[in-house]
């Protein structure tokens, strides 16, 4: 009789971002074993924090995945024993994955463990029976099958080899996970990294890039077009790291799925022109890591900068219309609260579409982690091993800089202020980090409860604040003259960007004419009030040609 096997894990959220790749890849392997081929029965069970009715609790949640997986096993696959359960391992799951196996462990169940916080320290954990580090697509099975089997003993503690990527099974083609059920596809083009980031889990791989083949990329594309996949997010940590491929790529993107929205990963250094108007030719956004603007810094975490390359890699970005947004993280060696500072600052000046700001983790198996006491870096010594304090930022700059960053999130990011915060900055003489300072300040519980709520605060409303904040600075610096313009920026935007969202029409009245409003001269607000007559309008926002555009009207 075939043995039950339950691949599972423990997501975030129910997104495409978080969907449970890791689990399905052990799955889909499983399934096509030749070693356990009619031996066993596999399913994939991932829990969601978002269910319903998931505990919010640690204990309580550890005991509804045991209890769920024992029902699943005796509900959906044949009874047989042993049951065999394998847990996907991130830093944000570890702790309720580990007590729901030591659950199940005492019911006599076999619990194995995988996963990037398994691969970090595969001998730390015991409350599995096995732990298995890195890739496992291989060694996951046949660990199995030695279980199954009982003719070969296995190690507790098992280092895979990297698998060979042409000869794996695809979970999506395999029907073993399906996109429509999260909304998107968190799809994987390559495996490793040629940098070794010093925090990162690449820190110590062997810096080379495995590809999938391009037969599989190219079926994986017609299963997301034939599902009518909305979006797709590229797991490829420096997609453009091969630009031959990067463009082949984009061209078979554009012309299988030209609707899909894509989010990569790329290197600002090795943007060209090229490329960057293949990317204007699909719908996409790239997500850039700047990290630290502090070039000692990024050299003792051992990434690579060159601040020119970087720029002009933006520059053709902005210049040929590609949306990107930058990462910044803070806590780093070398790192002091004035040079983060500088850092925000810099990156805002650079036009980025969102810029996320994150504390960061010290994680087990990385470079940085062995070298962390010679940094002189204090970290929580469990997940999600973040920074408390370094030699050079101390505990209150770790709370300065979290604050910086749920500010950032509001005013910018959610706030969708890209088009016309610089200019704000020049009016009022401030820099993006004293902003961001000044309206987390005013804001505390605004910001905490918009940053709580993952930015599901309506724009309306945080456009409503970012106004009434505008209004404030302007008055305190004598510079109320310039507000009736500044408000029609903010105004006139945020009604754009709403439109191109959902789709809807808006009505906006404005003090200026629209006209000059939506132009370049916008971009100097003095220059704008001392040039332009104010002009009252209203306009009507829609869409147009597949973006929004306005209209005057009475
Ligand atoms: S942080 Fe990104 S670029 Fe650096 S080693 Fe990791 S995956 Fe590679």
């Amino acid at each position: 009789m075939a043995v039950p096997v339950i691949c599972t894990t423990l997501l975030i959220e129910k997104s495409p971002q978080a969907l449970p790749l890791g689990a399905a890849c052990i799955a889909t392997s499983i399934k096509h074993s030749k070693e356990l081929e009619g031996k066993c029965q596999v399913a994939l069970k991932a829990f969601c924090l978002e269910d319903k009715d998931f505990p919010k609790d640690k204990n309580e949640a550890a005991l509804y995945i045991a209890e769920k997986l024992i029902e699943e096993e005796k509900g959906g696959l044949e009874n047989s024993s042993p049951v065999i359960f394998c847990f996907s391992c991130f830093v944000w799951n570890i702790e309720v994955l580990e007590n729901a196996a030591k659950i199940l462990r005492d019911k006599g169940f076999v619990c194995i463990a995988g996963g990037p916080e398994i691969t970090a320290h595969p001998s730390f954990y015991k409350s599995f029976d096995y732990t298995v580090s890195g890739e496992g697509e291989v060694s996951v099975p046949l660990l199995i099958s030695k279980i199954i089997g009982q003719s070969e003993k296995s190690d507790k503690v098992i280092i895979s080899q990297s698998p060979d990527l042409s000869l794996i099974h695809s979970p999506y083609l395999d029907g073993i996970i399906d996109p429509s059920e999260y909304e998107g596809a968190l799809w994987e083009l390559a495996r490793g990294c040629p940098y070794k980031c010093a925090y990162c889990y690449e820190s110590k791989g062997q810096k080379t890039v495995r590809m999938f083949p391009m037969e599989r990329i190219k079926a994986e594309l017609d299963l997301f077009a034939k599902k009518k996949v909305p979006q797709v997010f590229v797991l490829d940590p420096t997609y453009n790291v091969n630009k031959k491929r990067a463009v082949e790529l984009l061209r078979l993107i554009a012309s299988k799925t030209p609707d899909i929205f894509y989010y990569f990963e790329a290197r600002a250094e090795l943007i060209d022109r090229e490329l960057a108007r293949e990317f204007t030719r699909i719908p996409c956004a790239l997500q850039i890591g700047l990290q630290s603007a502090n070039e000692e810094t990024l050299r003792l975490v051992n990434r690579p900068f060159d601040k020119k390359k970087f720029v002009r890699g933006l520059s053709i970005l902005n210049e040929e219309g590609v949306t990107f947004g930058l990462d910044l993280i803070y806590g780093l060696p070398g790192e002091t609260f004035g040079s983060f500072r500088d850092g925000i600052d810099f990156a805002i000046s650079q036009y980025p579409n969102n810029l996320e700001i994150f504390c960061l983790s010290v994680l087990p198996g990385t470079d940085l982690f062995d070298r962390a006491d010679g940094l002189g870096l204090v970290y929580e010594k469990e997940a999600p091993y973040h920074v408390l304090k370094t030699k050079e930022f101390s505990a209150d700059d770790m709370k300065r800089a979290e604050k910086l960053s749920k500010a950032c999130t509001c005013f910018y990011n959610s706030g969708r202020a890209v088009p016309w915060f610089n200019s704000v900055c020049r009016l009022l003489k401030f820099k993006p980090s004293k902003i961001f300072e000044l309206f987390y300040e005013k804001y505390t519980d605004f910001c905490k409860q918009l940053c709580s709520q993952c930015g599901h605060e309506s724009h309306v409303e945080i456009e409503k604040i970012q106004l009434e904040f505008l209004r404030e600075q302007c008055k305190q610096k004598n510079l109320q003259r310039y507000y009736p313009a500044l408000e029609d920026i903010v105004k006139f935007y945020g009604a754009i960007s709403r439109t191109t969202d959902s789709g809807k029409n808006e009505v906006v009245s404005l003090n200026y004419d629209a006209e000059y409003v939506a132009s370049d001269y916008a971009s100097d607000i003095r220059y704008f009030v001392e040039n332009l007559r104010p002009k009252k309008c209203r306009i009507q926002t829609f869409i147009n040609k597949g973006s929004a555009d306005f209209r005057f009207i009475k």
